[in-house]
């Protein structure tokens, strides 16, 4: 990287240190109770992971004194009395929670770490009023378990959501973060190869992050919740614009629609940053030759903030046209008179049979989560774009045996990339599908078919990627009555107005180039005509 864009991106990264740090001081600076937690480790196992967990943990303790960290080691009688087994172990609060943590926290985990700790701190939760209804319904144990990894951004999110419920809780919950680097035995065991997975009793209730009303519908019904119709009596906000989808589309339209002075808010309801967070590495955008995908979506998240409020983890179910325009989500209403659609787009699958089947167990779309699993292991990267080329060199970069399967003669990703693989001499299988994913309780081989020569071969493998392309998220712009492209894309007008008044869309979901750059491009110019056509309403002047 040239040195004065290093220099902007560490200028950027180091002010985002410092507000990060600053915010950390007013929350765990502040806390009225002790947050009390029990390390315990063995130094002759997972050594790197202790030595990670004790400097985190100690810089804390040095810093706040109401984090309270007691250190033992594994032979020490309170690993008896505990029953810990596994190094490094915290335990948090055990005189009043069952809550421990099997792995270090660091990376993505560190923001859950803190959050825990914030709970135990002040003895609050933050759960939403539905979540607490839905809690009361419980009324036997539940012992849940989170997979999860420091490079997962998605996991913070469902780690969250179980400690909500164990503390809400602690006389009939118990909880188990597990972070699968550290122990993949345990892992294994469980089938758990992408991340998060939850487990209640052992049985499987969700994969991937949920928000929060429909992690605690799937912990009281034990099994997996897919709709959470909130209670009509939710509260009501009123704004001027509803922004659904927090990836670089929706976080740029916040910036723009606040600084002309409109009242916006963005509605999140999986990971903020979209594609961006998994992206292992993200070229070109201006100002920037190189940069992890989450490192550009954390200054990007920072800086919308400074302009609109952000309701991560929150799902809009419905949304009722008229003036003013109604946005339901699984926490609340929102009175609004425009509502911009950069819901961006989803993975694409493969179709192939046992796809499905696998998802989860071997079958991955984002090797920023579950890569690390398969470190010296054999898997296959489906694709031929920059994302399959570019999730083939992170896999590399950890060490795993990589193969490429491509359905034409060439690959399409920029030519740089495609050196790059060439120089690691990776296997490319060309002019080659996917035929079938196989495996028992994990994948254990694909069925290949070469379109040229009709020759069909089964490969050995632990893991399948699937990286070839994305889709639009139109189910809410269909729910809606938003017209499409005979290509599924938001049908649109050049100055992003769909065919319902006060209804706008930006970014993937309207179709074009896919770029990080043209998404925020979109969000800026759909936030300028929202503000100019709710001073001079359109919609009006045509009645
Ligand atoms: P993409 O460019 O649409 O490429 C998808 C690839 O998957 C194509 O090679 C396609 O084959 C193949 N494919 C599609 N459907 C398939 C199927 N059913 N079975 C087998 N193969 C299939 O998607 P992408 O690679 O995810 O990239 C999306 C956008 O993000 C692009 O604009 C890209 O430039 C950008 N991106 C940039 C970076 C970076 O800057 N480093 C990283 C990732 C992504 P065909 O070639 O036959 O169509």
């Amino acid at each position: 990287m040239a040195r004065r864009e290093e220099e902007s991106l560490g200028t950027a990264e180091r002010g985002m240190e410092e507000k990060a740090e600053a915010r950390l001081r007013e929350i765990l600076g502040k806390m009225p109770y002790p947050a009390s937690i029990l390390l315990f480790t063995d130094e002759k196992r997972n050594e790197p992971f202790n030595r990670a967990a004790r400097e985190v943990l100690r810089v804390l303790q040095r810093v706040f004194p109401r984090v309270q960290v007691k250190e033992y080691d594994l032979g020490h009688e309170q690993a008896r009395e505990w029953k810990v087994q596994n190094s490094p172990t915290l335990l948090f609060d055990p005189e009043h929670y069952k809550i421990r943590w099997l792995g270090a926290p660091i990376g993505e985990e560190t923001k859950t770490l803190i959050i825990a700790l914030q709970m135990l701190g002040y003895r609050s939760t933050g759960l939403s009023d539905d979540s607490r209804k839905i809690m009361q319904k419980i009324t036997s144990p539940r012992h849940i378990k989170v997979f999860v990894s420091p490079t997962c951004p998605y996991c913070p999110q469902q780690a969250v959501n179980a400690l909500n419920a164990a503390l809400a809780k602690p006389d009939l919950i118990s909880l188990e973060i597990i972070d699968i680097q550290v122990n993949p035995d345990l892992a294994r065991k469980y089938g758990a190869q992408s991340v998060p997975q939850v487990f209640v009793d052992e049985k499987l209730i969700a994969r991937g992050a949920q928000p929060e009303e429909l992690f605690m519908s799937s912990l009281e019904k034990m099994e997996e919740q897919r709709i959470y119709i909130p209670e009509s009596d939710a509260s009501e906000l009123e704004t001027d614009l509803v922004i659904v989808g927090g990836g670089p589309a929706g976080l740029t339209a916040g910036i723009y629609a606040a600084r002309s002075g409109l009242n916006a808010v963005i509605v999140e309801k999986g990971v903020l940053g979209g594609q961006v967070a998994t992206t292992p590495v993200v070229e070109n955008y201006p100002g920037i030759t190189q940069v992890g995908g989450k490192a550009l979506v954390d200054v990007m998240v920072e800086h919308a903030l400074q302009y609109s409020r952000i309701f991560p983890g929150e799902e809009v179910m419905e949304i009722q046209p008229g003036d003013p325009i109604l946005v339901v989500t699984n926490r609340r209403r929102f009175k609004t008179k425009a509502v911009l659609l950069a819901t961006g787009a989803r993975y694409r699958n493969l179709g192939a049979p046992g796809e499905a089947r696998f998802s989860g167990r071997g079958v991955s779309y984002c090797s920023t989560c579950d890569g690390p699993l398969f470190s010296g292991k054999k898997v296959l990267i489906v694709g031929g774009g920059d994302s399959a080329v570019t999730e083939a060199l992170n896999l590399l970069n950890i060490d795993v045996d990589v193969t490429l399967v491509h359905r034409r003669e060439r690959l399409r990703a920029q030519e740089h990339l495609v050196k790059s693989l060439e120089a690691k001499k990776t296997p490319i299988l060309f002019n080659t599908e996917v035929q079938e994913i196989r495996g028992d309780q994990q994948v254990r081989e694909v069925v290949l078919l070469n379109s040229k020569t009709g020759e069909k071969k089964t490969l050995r493998v632990d893991g399948v990627f699937v990286a070839i392309g994305y889709d639009p998220e139109v189910s809410l712009a269909k729910k809606v009555g938003v017209e499409l492209t005979p290509d599924g894309y938001i049908k649109h007008d050049s100055r992003h107005r769909t065919n319902i008044p006060g209804i706008y869309a930006a970014g993937d979901v309207e179709g074009g180039y896919k770029q990080i750059v043209i998404a925020a491009g979109k969000g800026s110019e759909a936030a300028l005509t929202i503000f100019e056509d709710l001073i001079n309403p359109y919609w009006k002047k045509a009645v």
